[in-house]
């Protein structure tokens, strides 16, 4: 079977796509045929080489769909045929976060393509805990799409960020993974939802996904129009991931009281903080990663009910991977890129 894999870090020109022996699931574990798959910026990273990913060479590939083609004699409630969505993070299972369900906070976590092998192949070789189950009519791109960036989100809004209904959420670049999932998850929970955006095309964009009102955050002083949009209180929770170049600017937008929850820094990681803001406004800075498993049951409803659908920029063919690596990393698309098996 097809995999793609990197002997070495460098630029798209490392991807190759290798024939690797076609796996045997173990008691407890199950192949899945991969129908759709998606590139996340992990793989980049990966590609390129980040501490503490896995020893090469490495099949890359955080997520995924697609139908059982074989299973373990001790795999219980999957049959052969069975379309299921990947849960992309593993963990030990033994310690006390894990018996508590809380999958991300283990401190064994991994999640396939960047510490083990991943879901770009033909057939994955995964446990059966990895698993979820897929209605028939939700599409394998829709669920291999909204897997790691919904999840991220729902964790960030719910799990940490507390979001109650009627509550103001500002999504810091609302057009990326996370920021287009947490547009419309807060939405489905009755938020009133603030996004930004860097230009006109991404500002329709992030009202397309449902935010109520969009600013551009290269213009200097975005957050005072989000505290003008918002009669001068500021925004009860904040969806953040671009660190360094908003960090100020998103404290300034949060209300006494409010929670900033942060699951990321692609500008920078380095800021700065005014400590009296914070304690005298009672404010919350929360850190975030990933999810935990009942959380991507619930994106499957969530799919399934239709309440929630990724933007997908483009599906390419697996062999075509080199392309689909330039074409994320040019940054100008919207969307997921999906490659499909
Ligand atoms: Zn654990």
């Amino acid at each position: 079977m097809k995999a793609i894999r990197i002997e070495k870090n460098g630029g798209p020109e490392v991807l190759q796509i290798q024939d690797v022996e076609a796996p045997v699931p173990g008691a407890e574990e199950v192949v899945v045929k991969m129908a759709a798959t998606t590139l996340n910026h992990m793989d980049i990273w990966v590609r390129k080489g980040i501490p503490g990913m896995g020893d090469l060479p490495l099949t890359l590939g955080c997520d995924g769909a697609g139908t059982v083609l074989a299973l373990g004699d001790a795999v219980q409630g999957f049959s052969i045929g069975d379309r299921v969505v990947i849960f992309s993070l593993t963990s030990c299972g033994e310690c006390s976060f894990c018996k508590q369900g809380l999958d991300n906070q283990c401190p064994r976590f991994q999640i396939f393509g960047e510490h083990r092998d991943g879901t770009h192949c033909e057939q994955f070789l995964v446990h059966q805990k990895q698993l979820i189950k897929l209605p028939d009519h939700v599409s394998f791109e829709d669920a291999a799409a909204s897997s790691l960036a919904y999840l991220t989100a729902h964790h960030m809004l719910l799990a940490k960020g507390v979001l109650q209904k009627g509550e103001r959420v500002l999504v810091m670049a609302g057009t990326s993974g996370v920021g287009s999932a947490a547009i419309q998850i807060a939405k489905c929970f009755g938020a009133e939802v603030f996004a930004t955006a860097g230009s006109e095309d991404k500002m329709q964009f992030c009202k397309d996904l449902g935010a109520d009102e969009v600013v551009n955050h290269y213009s200097p002083d975005w957050y005072r129009e989000i505290k003008s949009k918002t009669q001068g209180e500021g925004v009860d929770l904040i969806v953040e991931h671009v660190g360094q170049a908003v960090w100020e600017a998103c404290l300034k937008s949060l209300a006494w009281s409010g929670r900033l929850v942060t699951c990321g820094a692609t500008s920078g990681p380095k800021v700065s903080t005014d400590l009296r803001h914070v304690f005298i406004k009672q404010q919350k800075i929360i850190g975030s990663t990933m999810g935990v498993k009942k959380e991507a049951e619930a994106i499957v409803d969530m799919l399934a009910a239709q309440k929630i659908k990724p933007a997908i920029a483009k599906v390419f063919p697996f062999r075509n991977v080199v392309e689909a690596h330039k074409f994320l990393e040019s940054s100008e698309h919207l969307g997921k890129v999906v490659l499909a098996w």
